[in-house]
């Protein structure tokens, strides 16, 4: 896709998100524009427009429409259902699964984590063994599934021999509905609304190699090409929420007045505003170029985990300083100020912690 011809496509995804109301409606109406296959090159059956345009897309989306979880959600298909599969995936895989996921017309999830296994995720128990006919037998349990209530189709990462995760990994395909899968209701929980969050048990779920992405022991590659990805760009929807909040924020303190003068006259919130606006403009700038090192082909996993550490912490300084423009209305949801801090907060654990991308920046600088 052209420059010219992707401006037109976001102004149309720009007009069509802010008349959206609600999750389904969002989801709807971006996949049907292409959103989901935007970053993917026309030669794959995507839209060529790049990992840049992708993720000004998803800023797009959630600074029309307000909404935080549904371009959350897409994010995470995009970024750890559909990477992967693009790169791992066989022609069938491609035909059976990547291609609905792109066109809109599925979900999909990403299903690694397990109870005991969060941040120390290679521990994960969730195993697959041969049984006498040759098929896989999985089972186990999985939960924070994003997209896991109504997707259909998760990669599901198991153990299939013991040892080095690095050659005891395996991550399979299994589509809703496969005998042995039990899919869990929504989690309870705080922020990201619209973006369901949900648990599987697997009990005794037989599987073929043609269910497997990437061939027998390749689990740790297909983990370490989605979290390249998710930790790079899974915080574009959070700057259109910044962008939005920060628009509101400006106009209350320009509209409001104490003492006989507008708020946005007193230095306090002046700065806030102003630190705020630096918080955004950072986090901004540092995602744009991690998204351009991907467009060259040349994004490594410090650069995503520097990149999901910074914009996750900038976030966070940004929604500490929001509740404080509006008073005692941050508590009200039509300012979002509360809200959105739910949001980053859960923004400093998804793809890794914040904990989690230190250790692995630290590795980096040899530390
Ligand atoms: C909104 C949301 C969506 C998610 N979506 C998915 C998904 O789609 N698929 C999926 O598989 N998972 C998903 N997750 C799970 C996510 O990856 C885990 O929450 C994350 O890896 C942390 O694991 P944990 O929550 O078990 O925390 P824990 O590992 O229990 O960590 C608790 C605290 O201890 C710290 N800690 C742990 N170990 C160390 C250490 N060695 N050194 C220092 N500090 C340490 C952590 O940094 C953290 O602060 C999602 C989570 C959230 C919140």
């Amino acid at each position: 896709m052209a420059s010219q011809e992707f401006t037109y496509w976001l102004a149309g995804l720009r007009s069509r998100a802010a008349k959206c109301r609600d999750g389904d409606s969002l989801w709807h109406t971006a996949a049907s524009q292409g959103l989901l296959s935007l970053a993917i090159p026309e030669s794959a059956g995507g839209g060529g427009a790049g990992y840049e345009a992708a993720c000004l897309a998803l800023e797009t989306l959630a600074q029309e429409s307000g909404l935080s979880g549904t371009p959350f959600a897409m994010a995470a298909q995009a970024w750890a259902c559909q990477e992967p599969l693009i790169e791992f995936g066989s022609k069938p895989q491609h035909e059976k699964y990547l291609t609905p996921l792109l066109a809109g017309a599925a979900k999909g999830a990403f299903a690694a984590t397990e109870y005991d296994s969060g941040s120390d995720l290679l521990s994960l128990s969730t195993r697959a063994v041969r049984d006498s006919g040759g098929r896989w037998r999985l089972n186990g349990s999985k939960t924070f599934v994003t997209n896991g209530p109504t997707a259909d189709v998760f990669l599901i990462l198991a153990r299939t021999a013991e040892g080095s995760p690095l050659t005891g990994l395996t991550a399979f395909l299994v589509p809703r509905g496969t005998p042995g899968l039990h899919i869990g209701m929504a989690m309870d929980k705080s922020g990201l609304t619209g973006a369901d969050l949900g648990t599987l048990n697997i009990d005794d779920c037989a599987l073929d190699d043609s269910d497997v992405l990437g061939g027998p022991g390749a689990g740790f590659a297909v983990l370490m090409h989605a979290m390249r990805y998710e930790r790079a760009f899974i915080l574009a929807p959070a700057l259109g929420l910044m962008a939005r909040a920060l628009r509101q924020a400006v106009e209350h303190a320009r509209s409001r007045s104490q003492f006989g003068h507008p708020l946005a006259s007193y230095d306090t919130i002046r700065q806030r505003l102003v630190r705020m606006h630096v918080s955004l403009t950072s986090a901004r700038e540092l995602l744009h170029a991690t998204a351009r090192c991907a467009d060259a082909g040349t994004l490594d996993h410090g650069r995503s985990s520097l990149t999901k550490l910074h914009v996750s912490t900038e976030f966070n300084r940004f929604c500490q300083e929001l509740p404080d423009v509006y008073g005692g209305y941050a508590l009200l949801p039509e300012t979002g100020a509360t809200a959105l801090l739910t949001d980053a907060v859960a923004s400093r654990y998804y793809s890794g912690t914040s904990d989690m991308q230190v250790k692995i920046i630290a590795e980096g600088l040899g530390l």
